[in-house]
């Protein structure tokens, strides 16, 4: 079957490497206009290049969301250049290993900016995208979430807490908006080989006293780790009116690490 994007717009924030780029690309594969936001522009550039190669159309955002002023003057850009947003891809997040801590040490500062930036931005674009989605009766929220959504993370708690908040924003939103075509659902990845989860292996690596390469075989019963592209067909079908009657679900991507 060919799911076809076209005519649809989607904003994909933390598009310009792993595995929000794997989904901005395949979203653009399936018709739809793209913008992807990240702050390295270089990287956004090289996301935009390979959308426009393939004869998509994309918008490269540069923006910092941890800054709150940041979201609303990115909206209105991708508003302006492409249209209102028909497709929100919550991606973009800090994860764990960028200041594992047991909680006795945690650093408050990056609680505050994981809760802000894996909760409280999927939460504000949602509630900015959501007018124009009700007024035309059909829109598509996707979070990225984790399997941390439905189990701890080891000296991570403010990104388990976080991506566990992510779930109840997913399911309380999507009850609220059913009945108007907006459907929001949540995609909970394993471990997926990207710079994020580099890092959170280094450290379980060192800490077990075992090699990265040993650390990396044991993560999956499958066994390694996943790839950006094993996500992005999810996300694609959960854009696509043929989900039209998928919503609140937080789906499992995670070579077989959780099995609920
Ligand atoms: P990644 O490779 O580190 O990419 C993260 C993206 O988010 C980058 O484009 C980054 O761009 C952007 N970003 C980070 N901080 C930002 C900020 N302050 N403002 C704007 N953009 C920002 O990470 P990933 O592994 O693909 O993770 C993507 C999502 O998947 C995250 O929500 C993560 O929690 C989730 N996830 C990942 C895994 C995994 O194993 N990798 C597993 C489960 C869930 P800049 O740095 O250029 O801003």
């Amino acid at each position: 079957m060919q799911i076809q994007l076209k005519n649809r717009c989607a904003l994909v924030t933390g598009g310009g490497r792993g595995i929000g780029r794997a989904i901005a690309i395949a979203l653009a594969r399936s018709g739809a206009r793209v913008a992807v936001s990240a702050r390295t522009a270089a990287e956004l550039a090289k996301v935009t290049k390979t959308i426009r190669k393939d004869n998509g159309e994309a918008l490269a955002l540069q923006a910092d969301l941890s800054k709150p002023e940041a979201l609303p003057q990115m909206l209105e850009l991708v508003e302006q250049q492409l249209g209102p947003v028909d497709i929100l891809v919550n991606n973009a997040g800090i994860g764990s290993s960028a200041d594992p801590k047991p909680v006795i040490d945690f650093d408050d500062a990056f609680w505050d900016l994981s809760l802000w930036l894996n909760l409280t931005v999927p939460y504000r674009l949602s509630k900015a995208v959501l007018p124009s989605m009700v007024t035309k009766r059909w829109g598509r929220i996707i979070n990225i979430a984790s399997i941390n959504s439905k189990m701890p993370s080891f000296h991570g708690a403010a990104y388990a807490a976080s991506k566990h908040g992510l779930l109840g924003l997913t399911r309380t939103l999507a009850l609220e908006v059913a009945k108007v075509g907006v459907t929001v659902n949540a995609i909970c990845p394993g471990p997926v080989h990207t710079a994020m989860n580099d890092k959170r292996i280094e450290y379980d690596a060192k800490r077990k006293g075992i090699s990265f390469e040993e650390q990396e075989k044991s993560m999956t019963p499958i066994g390694g780790r996943l790839e950006p592209e094993d996500i992005a067909p999810l996300a694609v079908y959960l854009a696509s009116d043929a989900a039209r009657m998928v919503t609140g679900q937080a789906y499992n991507i995670c070579g077989g690490v959780l099995l609920y």
